[in-house]
C-alpha cells in the first residue's frame, strides 16, 4: 500500500497527539499517525484494576505554573492533591528482616532529607561531578549530626538514594550530573496531582478538545493507525520523505515528526533514518541517558496496613541483603531493590511497589507468579511481626525497558551528557534539506527543561506543530 500525505506522525504519545491536535487547530489535516503499539498513549498507560484504574508509566501533574498539562485539566476541576505524600509521619519504614524504624527516627529523617533537597537547587549549579558525589557529602555530613549508629544511617542512606534514583530515573546517582540538574525546572504548585478516578488518559481527552463536549472534538482518532511499526524513513531523494512500516506499507510525506523515545532513539537511529541523522543528533542520542523504573500494582482482598499510612518503606544493609539471597535464593536477589510501596488514591485495596535499575529491568523478565510470591514473601518478612499481611489475589506491572517500543522509562542528564557538551535541544534541530524541515524530533527528551514529564512531552508536540504552521504561513 502506498499513501501521499503532507505529514507523517511517528508515535501516538503525549507529543504526537499534543502536535496532531495543533497541526487541525491550525489548519493542516493531511497528516497520518503512525502508532506502533495497539494502543495510543505511549508511557500514559491507564489500565483497569482494582476498583477503578491505575496508571502504569505516568502518574502525576508536577505542578501548576507553566504546566501545560495543569492549563488544560484545572478548568474543568479534573485534578486532585496527593499532598500527603510530603507528610513525614505518614511513612512507615522496616528494613527487610522485619525491624520497625521508629516514626521518630524517621520522621526526622524525611525532614532532613526534604530539608537537602531544598537546599540541593540553590547550591548544585556550583557543584562539579556527580549528584551522588554532591548528595552523599551533604547526606552523611547532616545525619551524622543527627544518629547516633552509623548503620542507621547507610540503612537511610541507600532508602533515599534509590528514591532520588526514581526521580532522575538512573541506575545509581553516580551517574547523575548534579549541575545538569538545575537545567530541569519545577513548576510552582502541587507538585503530586493525581487525575482522581479517570487516571492521566484524561489528557488525550483534553488534546483532542473532547472535554467538556464529545461532539465539538478534534478529529484526530481518525487520522492514527495501530500497529504500524515504522522501521525506515528515508529522506535521501531530497525532496519527498518515504516512511516504511515493518507490514510493508509506505508513506510518501513532505515532512516527518518522530516522537519515539530515546530508548527507541539509542537503539535504532542507525537503520531507522537514511541517510544517518547528522552528527549533532547523533551525538545528542549518544550523550542523553534513559533508564528503567517500573511500578508493581499489588491487589488484595482487604487493606491490611493502617489508615493514614501513605506509603511502606524497606530500608536494608548489605549483610541483611545478602541473608536475604542465602535464604530464598539469587533469584529473589531483585526483591532487595524494592524500596517503597505506595497507597494508591481511590483505590483503597491497592498498593503500589517501585523498583529502579538493573532489578527493574530482570523483573520484567519474570513470571507474575513469581513475582507475586516474592513480594508477598519480601512483605511477611520485613513487616509480618507488625501487620497481618495478606498474599495479593493479583498484580499488574509495567515493563518498559523490554517493551521494544519505549526501550526505558524517561530521561536524564548524566554526566556523560556533560562530558559531550550535550543538550535535549541539540536532539529537537530539525533535518532540513533545500531549506524544508524535513525529520523533526518530538517527545520528552527533546526539552531542555521539562524533560522526563508529560508536559514536556505536550509543549515539544506543540513545539514542532508550530515549527511546521509557520513553515507553511512564510
Ligand atoms: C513509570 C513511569 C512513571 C512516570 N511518571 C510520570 C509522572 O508522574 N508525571 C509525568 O509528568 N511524567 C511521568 N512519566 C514520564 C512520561 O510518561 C513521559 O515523559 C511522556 O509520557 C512521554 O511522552 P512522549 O510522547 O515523549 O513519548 P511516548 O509516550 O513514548 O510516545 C511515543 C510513541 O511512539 C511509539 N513508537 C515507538 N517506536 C515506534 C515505531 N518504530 N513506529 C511507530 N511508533 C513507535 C510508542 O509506542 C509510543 O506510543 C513517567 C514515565 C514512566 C515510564
Amino acid at each position: 500500500m502506498l499513501k501521499k500525505v503532507k505529514i507523517v506522525i511517528v508515535g501516538a504519545g503525549a507529543s504526537g497527539i499534543a502536535a496532531a491536535s495543533k497541526l487541525l487547530q491550525g489548519g493542516i489535516d493531511d497528516f497520518v499517525i503512525l502508532e506502533a503499539n495497539n494502543r495510543i498513549g505511549g508511557r500514559i498507560n491507564t489500565v483497569a484494576f482494582g476498583d477503578n484504574v491505575v496508571d502504569l508509566g505516568a502518574q502525576w501533574v508536577h505542578g501548576e505554573i507553566g504546566n501545560v498539562v495543569y492549563d488544560l485539566a484545572s478548568k474543568y476541576n479534573l485534578l486532585g492533591s496527593f499532598c500527603t505524600l510530603f507528610d513525614t509521619s505518614k511513612h512507615e519504614f522496616f528494613t527487610i528482616n522485619g525491624e520497625r524504624i521508629s516514626k521518630e527516627e524517621s520522621m526526622k529523617a524525611l525532614t532532613i532529607y526534604f530539608d537537602l533537597m531544598k537546599k540541593a537547587s540553590d547550591d548544585l549549579g556550583k557543584a562539579e561531578g556527580s549528584f551522588g558525589n554532591y548528595f552523599r557529602e551533604k547526606f552523611y555530613k547532616t545525619y551524622m549530626e543527627t544518629f547516633a549508629s552509623y548503620s542507621r544511617i547507610s540503612e537511610l542512606f541507600s532508602w533515599i538514594e534509590k528514591m532520588e534514583c526514581s526521580i532522575e530515573c538512573s541506575d545509581s546517582l553516580s551517574e547523575v550530573s548534579a549541575k545538569r540538574l538545575t537545567d530541569y525546572w519545577e513548576c510552582e504548585g502541587d507538585s503530586v496531582q493525581n487525575w482522581k478516578e479517570r487516571g492521566y488518559k484524561t489528557l488525550f481527552d483534553l488534546l483532542m478538545k473532547k472535554i467538556p463536549n464529545a461532539e465539538n472534538g478534534l478529529p484526530v482518532t481518525e487520522r492514527i493507525e495501530l500497529k504500524k511499526v515504522v522501521t525506515t524513513i528515508d529522506y535521501n531523494s531530497g525532496k519527498d520523505v518515504t516512511v516504511t512500516t515493518s507490514d510493508g506499507c509506505k508513506y510518501i510525506a513532505s515532512h516527518v515528526i518522530f516522537t519515539a523515545s530515546l530508548g527507541v532513539l539509542k537503539k535504532k537511529h542507525s537503520t531507522l533514518f537514511v541517510p544517518s541523522l547528522p552528527s549533532k543528533i547523533r551525538r545528542a542520542i549518544r550523550g542523553l541517558c534513559i533508564g528503567t523504573v517500573n511500578k508493581i500494582f499489588m491487589e488484595f482482598p482487604c487493606k491490611w496496613w493502617s489508615e493514614d499510612t501513605v506509603s511502606i518503606n524497606l530500608v536494608s544493609l548489605e549483610e541483611n541483603k545478602k541473608l536475604f539471597v542465602q535464604k530464598y535464593g539469587e533469584e529473589y536477589q531483585w526483591l532487595c531493590d524494592v524500596f517503597s510501596f505506595f497507597v494508591v488514591d481511590y483505590q483503597p485495596r491497592l498498593l503500589c511497589a517501585w523498583i529502579i535499575g538493573k532489578y527493574a529491568r530482570q523483573m520484567e523478565t519474570l513470571s507474575d507468579t513469581d513475582i507475586s510470591d516474592g513480594l508477598y514473601r519480601l512483605l511477611q518478612d520485613s513487616m509480618g511481626k507488625h501487620y497481618h499481611v495478606v498474599r495479593p489475589t493479583r498484580i499488574l506491572r509495567s515493563k518498559w525497558f523490554t517493551d521494544e517500543h519505549f526501550q526505558g522509562s524517561y530521561t536524564f542528564q548524566s554526566m556523560n551528557t556533560e562530558n559531550l557538551n550535550v543538550k535535549p535541544s541539540d536532539l529537537a534541530e530539525p533535518v532540513v534539506v533545500n531549506g524544508k524541515p524535513v525529520i523533526l524530533f518530538a517527545g520528552e527528551a527533546t526539552h531542555d527543561h521539562y524533560y522526563s514529564t508529560v508536559h514536556g512531552a505536550v509543549e515539544t508536540g506543540f513545539r514542532e506543530a508550530d515549527r511546521l504552521l509557520d513553515f507553511y504561513q512564510r
